[in-house]
């Protein structure tokens, strides 16, 4: 007897993987979690259904989270990761040189906990002595802080539950208020095709709190649609603009993130670009076919 996985977004289309273990279940007081063993790839956490890491894919999602940020900022010395338990974003925030600490900020420990067993190459770095782990809702995390990062990541789930704050234009200004004056932020901002109103939902939200706003993309085959987009935010600082390449150590372990790419990230296809407002204005010639 075969045992299939099954996401299903929005109610009509989905994604599926046969698994060959159940090695995890447990619904937490904050969602429900579980991990499977799969033959295409390998262990695959699920939060309340929806794929968040795969130890196949998980390394294009968290570098182009971590470096684009962290390569647009001059010195990135504080950071901050909010969401993020499985460790993945704290163990490309931590390959940077200028990083001198890192705060983790998880609101369900439980996720530590599993990606600890299962995803030891993900959470190798959660003992970093650069890194203080602490559990609590990162809302409530940002008010505390002012003028004190360099790079704030959102590493979060989709924005219902304990997430769905993690969008607020409320709490992007927080987090602008935590970030120093020359501080850059990155966020998890969705399918472009299957989530449109969370992407134009972020990027209005971050407008309301950050000059300088621009979407970027990656794929990850185990996100809804493949194509998958991040908020780029700063006072001032421009990611491709500001960007100098030559910060990247050419021999710099990543597998998905190059100098290139940071750049061809932001080009984005113009109905994506159309979500964000980053679109000039299109003159149409003679008479639309749609
Ligand atoms: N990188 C994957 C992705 O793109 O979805 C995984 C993200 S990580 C597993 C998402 C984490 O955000 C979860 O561990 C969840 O517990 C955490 N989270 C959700 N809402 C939060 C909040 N308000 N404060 C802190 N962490 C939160």
């Amino acid at each position: 007897m075969e045992l299939w996985f099954k996401e299903i977004d929005e109610s009509e289309s989905g994604l599926t993987f046969r698994v060959k273990k159940v090695l995890f279940t447990k619904q937490t007081p904050y969602q429900r979690l579980d991990v499977f063993e799969t033959e295409f790839y390998g262990n695959v956490l699920v939060l309340d259904g929806a794929v968040q890491i795969t130890e196949k894919d998980e390394f294009v999602y968290h570098e182009m989270l971590a470096h684009v940020p962290l390569y647009t900022h001059p010195a990135p010395k504080n950071v901050l990761v909010i969401g993020g338990g499985d460790g993945g974003t704290v163990r490309e925030a931590v390959k940077h040189a200028d990083v001198e600490h890192v705060d983790l900020v998880e609101i369900d420990e439980t996720v530590i906990e599993v990606s600890r067993t299962y995803f030891p190459e993900v959470s190798r770095e959660l003992d970093n002595p650069k890194l203080t782990i602490l559990l609590m809702d990162g809302i409530e995390y940002v008010k505390s802080k002012k003028a004190h990062y360099d790079v704030i990541l959102i590493d979060s789930t989709d924005p219902v539950g304990p997430a769905e704050g993690l969008i607020s234009a409320a709490f992007y200004r927080d987090a602008a208020d935590a970030l120093k004056d020359n501080g850059v932020m990155a966020v998890q901002a969705e399918s472009p095709f299957f989530y449109p109103g969370w992407v134009r939902k972020i990027c209005q939200n971050l407008k309301t709190a950050f000059p300088v706003v621009k979407l970027y993309l990656s794929f990850t085959p185990t996100y809804p649609g493949g194509m998958w987009t991040f908020g780029f935010a700063s006072k001032g600082l421009d990611p491709v603009e500001d960007f100098d390449p030559s910060r990247v150590p050419s021999d710099a372990d990543f597998r998905y993130y190059t100098p290139g790419l940071h750049r061809a990230a932001f080009q984005l296809p113009a109905f994506a670009e159309e979500l964000c407002g980053q679109n000039t204005p299109r003159i149409r010639v003679g008479k639309s076919r749609h």
